[in-house]
């Protein structure tokens, strides 16, 4: 099919997510047809970096040789089977494998298909833990300030992000929200410093847990970044502190990694940098390597002990999902995994962390960038009017989609978040590749703010 004919079908048919339709009818979109390792090749035969690694979720780039061979043989065998009242191989070896893989503690994985559910079944599952545990008062969750955990009316609730959020404000449920540590805006009063902006956050998060604890059945995070949010990268020792107050408090941590599992900060997960197990950890995104969807909601022995009883007492867990535990996806999820290995992938990852590092620094002394955040493989440039004050440049101007756009002439494709700038390309980028994004990153913000 020729790319007019495409563009017009997808401008008739297609309504986007999170996409001013009008807008998008304007212009004739790229139509991507193909892939290959880190690049995108749209309709035209043209080739873009997938600078944002298709919105976070590709690690070992684009038609993988083994990835692709994995889903081609499973697909021949078994494409799917429910998992009420039957169990499947591919899941059964999925499980083991992921409880082998994830901080030690979590032992049990209930499958969905999607960040959002993933999240939503760790709501579900903390709040009804507490009714079954005897604290039938713990019904309430604490959030943070810039969440976000999917878009579900269960995961809006306990997101923070206003402006995605507000308009549903009377379907959602209230939380207890908790500031962000979003160093030099943030409550504290911003004095600049990501450590005490951090300490502020801790202290009125136990000052809210020690109000509310007898309410409070669980605390929802985006363990080391949140990432919807723009980027945010917490202080060191912010998580374990986390960790402690939800104990202390006797409050389920609920760990949202859907976004930063899977080698994304440079280990396996965010929360082993902390040395922490949270009670239930969300996984998705990555953990097909970006082919299928597929989710995991993870917990311990003890939370699902508390749902062990006779039928009749009604502590089974009421929730699940047509293509839970999904054949073709969990196949692909254990070559994936197979694939860290077999590549040494996280091995790799110190030396393009460090050399993102040191340019992320250099383009952290443009003249309207407000800071460069990093973590691991995920960078975010806030773009700014102005450098002294950080006063944000107005949304309507959406700066940060014109770097974008112009980022495509330098062969990138990029989408930001706000005015941040996003870095988050497979893991499986090489180091010139890496340089190219980089180049093409700095080039076209110099091109729309300026010198
Ligand atoms: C993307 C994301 C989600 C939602 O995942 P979907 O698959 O889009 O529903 C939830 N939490 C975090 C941290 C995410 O980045």
């Amino acid at each position: 099919m020729d790319t007019k004919t495409l563009q017009e079908y997808d401008r008739k048919y297609v309504w986007h997510p999170f996409t001013q339709m009008r807008e998008w009818e304007a212009e004739p979109p790229l139509v991507i047809v193909g892939g290959e390792g880190s690049w995108l090749i749209d309709s035209d035969g043209n080739r873009y970096l997938d600078g944002v690694a298709s919105v976070w979720t590709n690690v070992h780039g684009h038609c993988k040789r083994e990835i692709n061979e994995a889903l081609k043989a499973q697909v021949d065998r078994l494409e799917h089977a429910t998992q009420l009242g039957l169990a499947n191989d591919q899941a059964a070896l999925l499980a083991k494998r992921l409880v082998e893989v994830t901080p030690a503690g979590l032992c049990k994985v209930f499958y969905s298909d999607n960040g959002s559910t993933a999240v939503e079944v760790a709501i579900k599952m903390a709040f009804q833990y507490q009714q079954h545990v005897g604290r039938s008062r713990k019904t309430r969750f604490i959030s943070f300030k810039n969440a976000y955990h999917g878009d579900t009316l269960g995961c809006v609730s306990v997101g923070g992000i206003d402006l995605f959020h507000e308009v549903f404000r009377p379907l959602l449920f209230s939380t207890i929200q908790a500031p962000s540590p979003y160093c030099y805006r943030c409550a504290s009063g911003g004095s600049g410093d990501s450590a005490s902006c951090g300490r502020f956050c801790l202290q009125e998060l136990e000052r809210l847990m020690a109000v509310h604890a007898d309410e409070v059945a669980g605390l929802v995070i985006e363990p080391l970044v949140q990432g919807a949010g723009g980027m945010i990268v917490q202080p060191p020792g912010f998580l374990k502190k986390v960790r402690e107050l939800c104990d202390r408090y006797e409050i389920l941590m609920i760990a949202d990694e859907v976004a930063v599992g899977f080698g994304r900060t440079g280990t396996m997960f965010a929360c082993e940098q902390e040395a922490v197990t949270p009670d239930i950890m969300a996984l998705s995104k990555g953990i097909t390597a970006g082919y299928l969807p597929l989710a995991a909601t993870m917990t311990t022995q003890k939370v699902y002990d508390a749902f062990l009883g006779d039928y009749a007492e009604l502590k089974t867990f009421f929730h699940g999902h047509t293509f839970t535990g999904n054949p073709l996806a969990c196949a692909v999820a254990l070559a994936s995994l197979e694939l860290f290995e077999s590549e040494r992938l996280l091995e790799q990852l110190p030396a393009k962390i460090a050399y993102l590092q040191g340019r992320l620094a250099e383009i952290a002394r443009l003249p309207h960038v407000g800071e460069a955040r990093q973590a691991g493989m995920i960078g975010g440039i806030e773009l700014v009017a102005n450098r002294e004050t950080k006063e944000p440049y107005p949304w309507e101007e959406r700066v940060g989609l014109q770097v974008c756009r112009v980022a495509r002439s330098h062969g990138l494709f990029l989408r930001p978040l706000g005015n941040v700038i996003v870095i988050f390309p497979p893991l499986s980028i090489t180091l010139d590749e890496i340089k190219l994004l980089l180049d093409g990153v700095e080039a076209s913000i110099t091109h729309v703010t300026g010198q």
